[in-house]
């Protein structure tokens, strides 16, 4: 059973972790009123899209709270991190940075081979935020992950060249996806659940995309360690092997361990469905395009074709399926990204089609 000792020993000791104060939290919980009468179910709504503290919020914030946390202790100059070219997690690093004077020096990796010419969207705010921009073009038969490898070994050696000494350069890996910044979903577990006790709603199923797993595994840390019954669900938006599973796990064990808490996540905790990923990641889908239709023509919310639209391809698919109970209250925890829509047709698709 849910457990409010656990609550209270968990908010207890994350407040002591150091932080950086990034965005407007907590968020907004509201139901979606509209989708809610069409589907016969309570569908509420996580606004993490609304994160602050710049226009293009989202999920990255929570994480970077606790990185900078982190990096403003150790006094770093050059923060470094990684993603592909439309990265909203190298975005919001980079207008952290700015916040703290701090140099930003991205890698991003072309997956979608849209080049540098023309930018448009995060590409665009990157390059409006004078960040230091690293472009990494895919080799003919390189994956995604091999690329990934090849900016981190880049990096590591850029870092070394420009610092005087190891606390001069601070490497964030991709998404945030640190212990550190996992710790920023643990929080926002403890802010959720503390906005359902104050509005009086006691939510069964959370929908979310899942990429790196930082979100993911911050959420089902405090999950499991909470004993709480609500079921997760992390609706993948890229490929992943199997180690998937078992990393995600290891990494949300590990943000408890920042916390000198165990509880042993295992690789059968961490819930992630792949039937909406499509081609793959930044390729658009049918399912996904009308997701975004769906929620803009019924809300007026904005969704993502990246992440957030893929995600939302689920939560329809499962309640258009009989998959939710009628009459139960369920969240779909938007984690931003919506500034995509001003990428190219290569991640849009045939959205207006
Ligand atoms: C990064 C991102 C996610 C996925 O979060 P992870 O912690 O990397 O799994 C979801 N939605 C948006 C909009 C993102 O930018």
């Amino acid at each position: 059973m849910y457990s409010l000792a656990k609550y209270n020993l968990l908010k207890k000791s994350i407040v002591k972790v150091k932080r950086a104060e990034l965005g407007y939290f907590p968020t907004k919980l509201h139901k979606l009123e509209n989708l809610a009468k069409m589907y016969g179910v309570n569908i509420y709504i996580k606004r993490d899209d609304l994160t602050g503290f710049s226009t293009f919020g989202g999920n990255k914030i929570r994480k970077l709270e606790f990185l900078f946390g982190d990096i403003l202790e150790q006094g770093a100059k050059y923060i470094f991190t990684y993603g592909a070219t439309q990265s909203n997690h190298a975005m919001q690093t980079a207008i952290a940075c700015r916040k703290y004077g701090l140099k930003p020096i991205l890698y991003l990796i072309d997956v979608i081979n849209e080049g540098r010419e023309k930018p448009r969207a995060n590409m665009l705010l990157d390059q409006v935020l004078g960040a230091e921009i690293k472009l990494i073009e895919m080799e003919a038969s390189e994956e995604e992950f091999e690329a990934m490898y090849r900016a981190q070994d880049e990096s590591q050696r850029y870092a070394e060249e420009i610092s005087q000494n190891k606390n001069d350069y601070y490497l964030i890996p991709p998404g945030g996806a640190s212990p550190k910044g996992t710790l920023g979903f643990v929080n926002g577990y403890l802010e959720l659940k503390k906005q359902e006790f104050e509005q009086n709603i006691n939510i069964s199923d959370i929908f979310l995309a899942t990429g790196t797993g930082g979100t993911l595994a911050g959420l089902t840390a405090a999950n499991i360690f909470l004993n709480d019954d609500i079921n997760l669900h992390g609706i993948n938006v890229s490929h992943k092997d199997d180690s998937y599973l078992a990393s995600t796990a290891e990494l949300a064990n590990d943000a408890l361990s920042e916390l000198g808490v165990e509880v042993g996540v295992k690789r059968e905790d961490i819930k992630i469905d792949s039937s909406y990923v499509g081609e793959g990641y930044e390729i658009p889908s049918q399912a996904a395009n009308q997701a975004i239709k769906i929620f803009a023509e019924n809300e007026g919310i904005f969704l993502d074709p990246v992440y957030t639209g893929k995600a939302a391809a689920g939560l329809i698919d499962y309640l258009e399926k009989g998959k939710i109970e009628e009459g139960t209250d369920i969240l779909f925890w938007h984690t931003g990204g919506t500034n995509a829509l001003f990428a190219g047709p290569k991640i849009l698709g045939d959205l207006l089609s």
